[in-house]
């Protein structure tokens, strides 16, 4: 089982939170509306073995959205931050 330290809550089990996705993946831009674009930005992503910066949100908690760097091998993360300071 994961423990999210959540910046506003502390460590909690990740039962409490739910899972919003990869945060690297960047909407495309204005400059860049094609329909290729979108296609990447819904559709393709990466599946490293290491670290991973994913969304998460604690749903039953505080319901901050958080962006938490875990490594996908071990399942150790190694950073947990608000999402909204990081300027996701
Ligand atoms: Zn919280």
């Amino acid at each position: 089982m994961l423990r999210i330290n959540c910046p506003c809550c502390g460590p909690r089990d990740h039962d409490e939170f739910r899972y919003g996705g990869d945060a690297s993946v960047v909407r495309p831009t204005q400059e860049d509306l094609s329909s290729e674009a979108w296609y990447r930005y819904v559709f393709i992503r990466n599946n490293p073995a290491g670290l991973h910066r994913e969304y998460w949100q604690h749903a039953l908690g505080c319901r901050h959205w958080l962006i938490v760097e875990r490594n996908t091998r071990n399942h150790i993360i190694h950073s947990v931050d608000f999402a909204k300071e990081v300027g996701a």
